[in-house]
């Protein structure tokens, strides 16, 4: 099936979203909730386009929007433009404390807001609960209403499903979520975990409950479970050299 998407047409695959199709025909269109691991959300709406379907013009978000018909796309006309913009002086508003959302307003040229709170960095984008029900922890979740709503574990306290993986701040786009390393333990979401020494280099890297959670989560055993992610690469290399030079 064929869509156009800004003026060029392209093959698309039927129920494949815009932004994944607009993507693969080198279209950049912004997101900020949107992660290859986990598809849309259509959370931020920063990915709002316009979609003429016959004599029909409306705005949808692209990370959300199947196709399943020959349809028209424009992804950034000035009202999409205006339509960022705004989206970003709010996201601003909210978490002018981060870097990245510094950046964003510049960029585009967003007019000057006073910030709710100057210390905020989270954008409520989701991104991080995704990741930890992907990992299987279920620890994090939104609490609160309207603007008090917020990324927190239950009742602000160290939850007993947090296994301190990390996926959640590796995710983040705003460098939101807190994560201290020091002394072989490290420190997220008011729960402390003692993190293993790699067998080759001696580094730490990771905690003790990820080890049980990935060992809970095979069947079957993990070649260089007591090595570091670097180390592991490097063995693995070495593995496949000595076999290639055995044959
Ligand atoms: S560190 Fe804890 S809260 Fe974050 S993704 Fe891992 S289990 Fe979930």
């Amino acid at each position: 099936m064929k869509v156009t998407i800004d003026g060029n047409e392209i093959e698309v695959n039927l129920g494949e979203t815009i932004l994944e199709a607009a993507k693969r025909a080198g279209v950049g269109i912004p997101t900020l909730c949107y992660s290859e691991a986990f598809g849309g959300q259509g959370v931020c709406r920063m990915c709002m386009v316009e979609v003429k379907d016959g004599d029909r013009k409306r705005l949808v978000a692209s990370c959300t929007y199947p196709i399943t018909g020959e349809i028209e796309v424009q992804t950034n006309t000035p009202e999409l433009r205006e339509i960022r913009s705004n989206i970003i002086t709010l996201l601003y508003r909210r978490a002018p404390n981060s870097e990245f959302m510094k950046k964003l307003h510049q960029e585009y040229e967003c007019t000057a807001v006073e910030p709710v709170d100057a210390e905020e960095k989270c954008i409520m984008c989701r991104l991080c609960i995704k990741a930890c029900e992907k990992v299987g922890a279920y620890a994090i979740s939104t609490i609160m209403r309207g603007t008090e709503k917020r990324v927190a574990t239950p009742f602000d306290e160290s939850s007993p499903n947090c296994i301190g993986c990390s996926a959640c701040a590796d995710i983040c786009p705003t460098g939101a979520i807190s994560v201290k390393k020091e002394n072989g333990r490290q420190e997220i979401w008011h729960k402390s975990f003692e993190m293993p020494r790699c067998e080759m280099c001696g580094n730490y890297f990771s905690t003790l409950p990820v080890k049980e959670h990935v060992k809970e989560q095979l069947d079957f055993a993990v070649s260089g479970e007591n090595l570091c992610p670097s180390c592991r690469r490097k063995k693995l290399a070495r593995d496949v050299a000595e076999v290639s030079k055995n044959r």
